[in-house]
């Protein structure tokens, strides 16, 4: 296929998209808000290896943002993003504007699953909405495709997979595990918020993820013990402001009564300006029952 380009209509990207496909390609999405980091790059980096085409959208999805929230503030920077995506092999970078991809958001809200009301979707209730409207309209968009999401977002991971279930769509979602930085905080482009204190500080989400993920691999099955090891971790940090500490099973999204096997550790916590969430699988040890 022909070198990097950047298409802003729809109307390019699927006469780009007919080309690719009738050459034979199949197609990797990767959809992003931009200020595209490593976390990014490596959903760049998996679709390039699996696949013969990497559409990366970016598009600050107002929708997904509470009037309360960043949306303003996001920050953005488009001719860095550019940069990234080339240097790791992407053909396309789909940038819409709002009028353009609003054509395609669906005319009546989409119906989602209880997960989207706990957790992220209890903190921030029209979220999910937003997200599945944009997600749709991109799927809706490319069409047949893998899109590569990151497990860093493991609760939108899981809608945006119950979406494609429930609308029987002709997407394979991917999901790539997450990138941090040296000290363990998970890389987001949120993260540029946060002071020199706060952001000393903030490795503290996933030193707690660890001892809650270690409790579990000695055979704690108590979820109450396990959020409270969390807790009780991050408050050593006195500029942490938790929002929810949560343990959940890793496929449905749902609460256990008892840990049996494997679950999915999460926070989300405020610091200062910065609202960071993270996630981290847990697994009981062969042998290390109670
Ligand atoms: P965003 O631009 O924040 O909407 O993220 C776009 C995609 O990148 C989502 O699928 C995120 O889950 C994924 N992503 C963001 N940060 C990371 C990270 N640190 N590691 C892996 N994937 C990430």
């Amino acid at each position: 296929m022909s070198s990097f380009q950047v298409l802003t209509t729809v109307k390019e990207l699927r006469s780009y998209l007919e080309e690719a496909r009738s050459a034979g390609s199949s197609i990797g999405l990767v959809p992003t808000m931009g200020f595209l980091h490593e976390g990014h790059a490596s959903l760049i980096n998996a679709s390039t290896d699996q696949r013969d085409v990497t559409i990366v959208s970016i598009y600050v999805n107002p929708l997904q943002f509470s009037p309360d929230e960043d949306f303003s503030d996001y920050p953005r920077d488009i001719s860095s993003d550019l940069k990234l995506c080339d240097k790791h092999g992407t053909d396309v970078v789909f940038a819409p504007s709002e009028e353009e991809i609003k054509t395609f958001f669906p005319t009546t809200p989409i119906h989602l699953r209880e997960v989207t009301k706990t957790f992220e979707g209890e903190s921030r209730p029209t979220h999910f909405q937003g997200v599945a409207t944009v997600v749709m309209a991109l799927f809706e968009i490319v069409g047949e495709s893998h899109a590569y999401f990151g497990e860093k977002d493991f609760q939108q991971l899981t809608v945006v997979k119950q979406l494609v279930e429930d609308h029987e769509l002709p997407i394979k979602i991917v999901g790539c595990a997450t990138v941090r930085e040296e000290d363990g905080l998970a890389k987001s482009s949120r993260n540029v918020y946060l002071s020199a204190d706060e952001r000393s500080q903030s490795s503290v989400l996933y030193q707690a993820l660890k001892v809650g993920a270690e409790a579990v691999s000695r055979g704690e099955t108590s979820t109450q013990i396990i959020e409270s090891l969390i807790r009780e971790t991050i408050e050593t940090s006195p500029l942490a402001k938790i929002d929810y500490v949560g343990v959940v099973d890793s496929s449905s999204f749902e609460i256990p009564n008892k840990i049996v096997t494997e679950v999915r550790l999460l926070v989300a916590c405020n610091f200062g300006q910065a609202r960071l969430i993270d996630n981290l699988p847990a697994k009981k040890k062969v042998g290390s029952d109670h």
